[in-house]
């Protein structure tokens, strides 16, 4: 695995620390056990395809400047297993994470996990996007989130917690043309606005997915986000 670790990241144009990959497998090992007895998500039984789907996938953003320049603080929003913020970590020391998750049993793993890696830094939350930016609005450089909701709703959970000037970088397929056009009124009415959307490849598969940016070009109105009930029964 490490050695589909390194040579993927490389064809990727992504350096890797040299601890990196040591430090992803162990989660992997981790994750594999864990996932025996309760499902913290799906963890595909080739080695080379969870390489793929979960570690490579995560670290597309580090390909992007908005990642990479100078110390960050990146909120990963319904962050499941970890994907892509616990990994991004790894790779990228200097990044300040939180990973943010609505289901407990996902936390709870997450901190041994960071725990075993001596990831003390690290904040796991129990939490629901939607209520944590009433203490954490306004407060990232980054927010990531890969396959948690339909864009229109994402936005309105993940957008009030970017800082102006920050983006929100939600990871989608690359047949998301239409999600990303119903989704153009609630990203602006939430003082987002659409950078470019970014398509790359899992090296060496046929994977293909999307990176879609969204700059916070002004603070959000205090009315947003609204409860989960509201956002879902009349999404923006
Ligand atoms: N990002 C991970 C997990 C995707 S599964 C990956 O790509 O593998 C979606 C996760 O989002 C679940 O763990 C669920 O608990 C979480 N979630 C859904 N809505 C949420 C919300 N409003 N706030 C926080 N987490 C949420």
């Amino acid at each position: 695995m490490r050695e589909l670790i390194r040579a993927g990241a490389a064809a990727m144009g992504i350096a890797l620390p040299a601890d990196a990959p040591d430090k992803l497998v162990i989660y992997h090992e981790m994750l594999v056990e864990t996932n025996r007895v309760m499902n913290l998500t799906r963890v595909p039984d080739d080695p080379a395809e969870a390489v793929d789907r979960n570690y490579l996938d995560s670290l597309a953003p580090l390909a992007a400047p908005q990642l990479t320049d100078g110390v960050k603080t990146l909120c990963d929003v319904g962050t499941g297993a970890g994907f892509p913020g616990l990994p991004v970590r790894i790779v990228e020391p200097s990044v300040r994470l939180t990973l943010l998750d609505a289901q407990n049993k996902r936390v709870e793993f997450l901190k041994e996990v960071c725990g075993d890696l001596g990831l003390t830094d690290v904040e796991c939350v129990h939490g629901r996007a939607e209520e944590f930016a009433a203490d954490h609005r306004e407060s990232f450089d980054l927010v990531t989130s890969r396959a948690v909701a339909n864009l229109r709703v994402l936005s309105e959970l993940c957008l009030p917690l970017v800082k102006p000037g920050g983006y929100f970088l939600a990871m989608k397929s690359v047949d998301s043309d239409a999600e990303l056009a119903e989704a153009q009124k609630a990203i602006q009415i939430l003082g987002g606005d659409v950078e470019k959307a970014v398509d790359y490849a899992i090296p060496g598969t046929d994977v293909r997915h999307r990176l879609i940016f969204v700059k916070k070009i002004q603070k959000t109105d205090k009315k947003y986000p609204r409860t989960f009930a509201k956002i879902k029964k009349n999404p923006l």
